[in-house]
C-alpha cells in the first residue's frame, strides 16, 4: 500500500518544496524541526520541538505512515528511536556513510567511484602521513557537520596544513587531494523501494566561497562522460539500497571524473527539476518514499538555477526575464543564507545563456555571502 502521510525530519526550504510537491500526490506531510519559523510550516503541520524530546518525536511518529528527511545531521539516538516505530526512507545506512566525509571516501571506492587520494587526520602525529599519502596541495575538511564550504581550508604546504588543523579546532578531519578541477558536476538520482531507479541529466555546478551558485542542465560534457557519471549515482543508490532522491557531486579533471560529496536526499543542484524537468526531484522523492511509481525525468527545454543568498531583488525584475521563476524560501535574508532560487529555461542553448546572463546579473548584485566563510577555492 502507498503512503499518504509523510513525516519530513528538517523544515527547511527542502522540507518547503517536498512538502508543496506532495500536495498534488495527495500526501500530508508533518515536519518535525525545532524553528518556530522553519520555511516548511507553509506546506503542512510542523511540530517545533527539540530534537532530544522524546514524547514530540513519538506524537510525530504516530502521526505519519512514514518517515523522511531533508536535513541529514539528525542526532543518530533521534533517529533510531525513530525508526523503532515507523519506516525511515532512505534508511539508515544511506546516513552513516555519507555522515562521516571518511567513511563516505570509502564507500564511494568500495562501489567502483573514483575518488582522489586522502587520509584521516585525528591527532597532530597523522599529519605527517596525510601529506605523504596526499602530497602538499590539498584541502583539510572537518569529517561532520560541514556544508557550504565551512569547516574547510585549502593549503599548499606542512606548515599551512598543521594551521588549518589548528584552526579547526583539532576537530577529527579528512586531508584529501586538491582536484584541479575543469567543470564541478552532479548527478541527482532517485531510486524506488522497488530498486527502480531515475536519474536526471547531469548538471554543471558552479560555486562561489563554496556555496552553489548556479547549475547549468545539461551539462557541457561529452555524452561519454554524461553516462559514466550517471553510472556511477546508479552505482551509488544501488549499492546504499537507498529509498528516495540523493545527488552525487563530482569534479570534472582532464575528462575523468572524480567523486567529491554524495547528499542522501533532495539537493540544491536539483532544484531545476521544478520548472526544468517533467518530474521534480522533489515530487520522485515523495513518490519513492511514498511506494508510487517514479516519474519522468526528461527536459522539455535547457535549464538552468541560481540561487540567491543574502539578499533578495524586486520581484518584478526576475520576473520580467523570459523562462525565469521565483521560489521564495519565506527567510529572512542574512549574509550567507540561502533564501531563495531563480529558475530559468529556454528553447535552445544560446537562448539560456542569454536568460540566464540576465538572472546572474541580478543575483551577482544582491548576493551577499558570508564574510566568515572560509571556501575552499581553485587555488
Ligand atoms: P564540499 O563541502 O566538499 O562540497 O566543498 C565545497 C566546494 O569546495 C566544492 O564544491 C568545490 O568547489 C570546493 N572543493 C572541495 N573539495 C575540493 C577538492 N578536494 N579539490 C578542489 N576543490 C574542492
Amino acid at each position: 500500500m502507498s503512503a499518504t502521510k509523510i513525516g519530513v525530519l528538517g523544515g527547511g526550504q527542502l522540507g518547503q518544496m517536498l512538502g508543496l510537491a506532495a500536495i498534488p500526490l495527495g500526501i500530508e506531510c508533518v515536519f518535525y524541526d525545532p524553528a518556530p519559523d522553519a520555511p516548511a510550516r507553509v506546506a503542512g503541520r510542523h511540530i517545533s520541538a527539540a530534537w532530544s524530546d522524546r514524547e514530540a518525536l513519538a506524537e510525530f511518529a504516530a502521526s505519519v505512515e512514514r518517515i523522511t528527511f531533508e536535513f541529514e545531521n539528525v542526532p543518530a539516538a533521534s533517529l533510531a528511536f525513530l525508526a523503532e516505530r515507523k519506516p525511515v526512507y532512505p534508511g539508515v545506512r544511506s546516513l552513516e556513510l555519507t555522515s562521516d566525509r571518511i567513511r563516505e571516501k570509502e564507500f564511494l571506492r568500495s562501489a567502483g567511484v573514483p575518488v582522489q587520494p586522502f587520509a584521516a587526520v585525528t591527532v597532530r602525529s597523522e599529519l605527517e602521513l596525510a601529506l605523504a599519502t596526499v602530497g602538499t596541495h590539498g584541502v583539510l575538511k572537518t569529517r561532520t557537520l560541514g556544508y557550504d564550504g565551512k569547516g574547510q581550508r585549502v593549503v599548499h604546504s606542512a606548515d599551512e596544513l598543521a594551521r588549518a588543523w589548528d584552526s579547526l579546532d583539532h576537530a577529527p578531519c579528512i586531508y584529501e587531494a586538491f582536484v584541479p578541477f575543469d567543470r564541478e558536476v552532479s548527478v541527482v538520482a532517485t531510486r524506488g523501494a522497488d530498486g527502480e531507479i531515475a536519474a536526471y541529466p547531469v548538471v554543471e555546478n558552479l560555486h562561489t566561497q563554496g556555496i552553489l551558485f548556479r547549475s547549468i542542465a545539461p551539462a557541457r560534457v561529452s555524452d561519454e562522460l554524461a553516462r559514466a557519471a550517471e553510472g556511477h549515482a546508479r552505482r551509488v543508490l544501488e549499492a546504499l539500497g537507498h529509498v528516495g532522491t540523493l545527488a552525487l557531486e563530482m569534479f570534472v579533471a582532464d575528462g575523468t571524473l572524480v567523486a567529491n560529496e554524495v547528499a542522501p536526499r533532495v539537493h540544491n543542484s536539483g532544484h531545476w527539476t521544478i520548472h526544468g524537468a517533467r518530474t521534480s526531484q522533489f515530487e520522485n522523492h515523495m513518490r519513492a518514499v511514498a511506494g508510487l511509481p517514479l516519474g519522468d525525468t526528461g527536459m522539455a527545454e535547457f535549464a538552468a538555477m541560481v540561487n540567491l543568498v543574502g539578499g533578495l531583488p524586486a520581484r518584478e525584475e526576475v520576473l520580467a526575464i523570459p523562462g525565469a521563476s521565483l521560489q521564495l524560501y519565506g527567510k529572512s535574508p542574512r549574509p550567507g543564507r540561502k533564501v531563495a532560487h531563480i529558475g530559468v529555461v529556454a528553447p535552445t542553448r544560446a537562448e539560456l545563456d542569454e536568460r540566464l546572463a540576465r538572472v546572474e546579473g541580478v543575483a551577482r548584485r544582491v548576493n551577499r555571502l558570508s564574510l566568515h566563510a572560509e571556501p575552499a577555492r581553485h587555488a
